[in-house]
């Protein structure tokens, strides 16, 4: 049976990063079959916010990422100590009291003599009355975990075979001086406790991973199958980390990008399956395939969004969008045709607001002085209305009879008189939404 997790912090809104990792573990679990958890990492009492929790739920829900179960660490700190101890009285937990400052001493001597900046253990060597000193002086220390001094190994899903040296990583601090666990032991409880068995995160955890692998092991569990993926870059190849907080889904959301364009991009962005448009996530999950993405730093545009967006919203059948016609007072027995008129000429459904009022009241025309005669006089042959398809042949032909005129010469300034654009649907399609010709008045 597969579990997943997505286990976001609650210390901000996500954004198209998180969203990766969000999709990859649920496509696995939904098409192995098994449980997805969301898992809300809020150990951080001071930067966790309930306000990002209801966020995080929010988007994914917009996204139709569903899970089984929701979990959160803030409850489970009595698993936190009990997993603490075990540590402690194996002899692979010790307490540290270098400041930052210290830490930073050191790390900056290492660098000078080309070492790599590896804690280098010192705290290992303090007695029982050098630390009660230290307490009393400075409170509780850091508490570290003790690496074992060898290769951690591992196949990943997404990198291949994986080897690091432990003794090039700095034992990990796993809780606080305040006493606050961190999300590196906090996640191995969690993910043994609810028998997780893949977990796919961003290739920034690399690290991470080994060193949990060895506390899942010194706990007496079998570490889960890891797949790291890479992270995303700007579209030249920026590191988008500062930046994705300007990629937050809700933004996506309001500037009206579509959640399977969206889902549809992501799950093929850095794989190297061809993009395809999906049209539910039963689709996304048959077409997904972990092992076809790559360990390259993945190429991220938001502005493939839209014409992605486009794409999907012009293959909509009038039923899926109904509801967002209605909501900008489109008539119920106009609504269907201002969809079929419409839908080849909007990026996102926002667009359609625009071409209603434009229907609904009538456009400020667009007349260049040299048409100006010519306009007038096709004006005054417009028929009222109400129009029909027919509207348009039958005006256009009895135009170019008294005018002369044909082709591009003949419609384009008809069309730019009644609708203020250059370009839009079709005019023949256009005029029975015509509810105003402001042009004529
Ligand atoms: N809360 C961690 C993060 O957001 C979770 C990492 C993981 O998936 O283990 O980076």
């Amino acid at each position: 049976m597969t579990t997943t997790r997505f286990a976001p912090s609650p210390t901000g809104y996500l954004h198209v990063g998180n969203l990766r990792t969000a999709l990859f573990n649920y496509l696995i679990t939904r098409k192995a079959g098994g449980t997805f958890i969301l898992r809300i990492d809020d150990t951080d009492p001071e930067r966790s916010k309930e306000e990002y929790v209801d966020g995080i739920k929010q988007d994914l829900e917009w996204l139709g990422i569903t899970w089984d179960k929701i979990e959160r660490q803030s409850d489970r700190l009595d698993r936190y100590h009990a997993a603490a101890d075990k540590l402690r009285e194996m002899g692979r937990f010790y307490e540290a009291f270098e400041t930052p400052v210290e830490l930073d001493l050191k790390r900056k001597k290492q660098l000078n003599m080309g070492k790599p900046p590896v804690y280098d253990r010192a705290a290992l060597g303090l007695s029982e009355e050098e630390k009660a000193r230290l307490r009393a002086e400075r409170g509780d220390g850091v508490w570290r975990f003790k690496l074992d001094h060898q290769r951690i190994e591992w196949r990943d899903g997404i990198l291949g075979d994986i080897s690091i040296d432990a003794s090039s990583v700095s034992d990990p601090v796993l809780i606080r001086g305040d006493g606050q666990f961190l999300y590196t032991l906090a996640s191995v409880v969690d993910d043994t406790d609810m028998g997780v068995t893949n977990v796919v995160r961003g290739s920034d955890h690399v690290t991470n991973t080994a060193t949990q692998i060895q506390m899942i092991k010194a706990l007496g569990f079998e570490p889960p199958d890891f797949a790291h993926h890479s992270l995303l870059t700007g579209p030249g190849g920026e590191a988008l980390s500062k930046r994705l907080g300007t990629l937050a889904l809700r933004d996506l959301r309001e500037n009206g990008v579509q959640p399977m364009a969206l889902l549809s991009h992501m799950a093929r962005l850095g794989s190297s399956d061809p993009f395809e448009m999906r049209s539910s996530m039963e689709e996304l999950v048959e077409g997904f395939d972990i092992t076809r993405f790559g360990a390259a730093p993945t190429k991220f545009d938001v502005e493939d969004l839209y014409p992605l967006t486009a794409r999907y919203l012009h293959d909509q059948p009038f039923e899926a969008v109904a509801d967002a016609i209605a909501e900008i007072g489109v008539p119920a027995d106009l609504a269907e045709s201002f969809w079929n008129v419409t839908r080849e000429n909007i990026t996102t459904l926002k667009d359609l607001a625009g071409w209603w009022v434009l229907y609904r009241d009538g456009a400020e025309p667009l007349i260049d002085d040299e048409d100006a005669e010519f306009v007038a006089q096709a004006l005054a042959l417009l028929p009222d209305g109400p129009y029909t398809v027919e509207t348009w042949g039958h005006w256009t032909k009895q135009v170019k009879d008294a005018t002369g005129r044909k082709g591009k010469g003949l419609f384009m300034p008809l069309r730019k008189a009644l609708t203020g654009q250059e370009r839009g649907p079709d005019m023949r399609d256009v005029m029975p939404l015509l509810q105003t010709v402001r042009a004529k008045s």
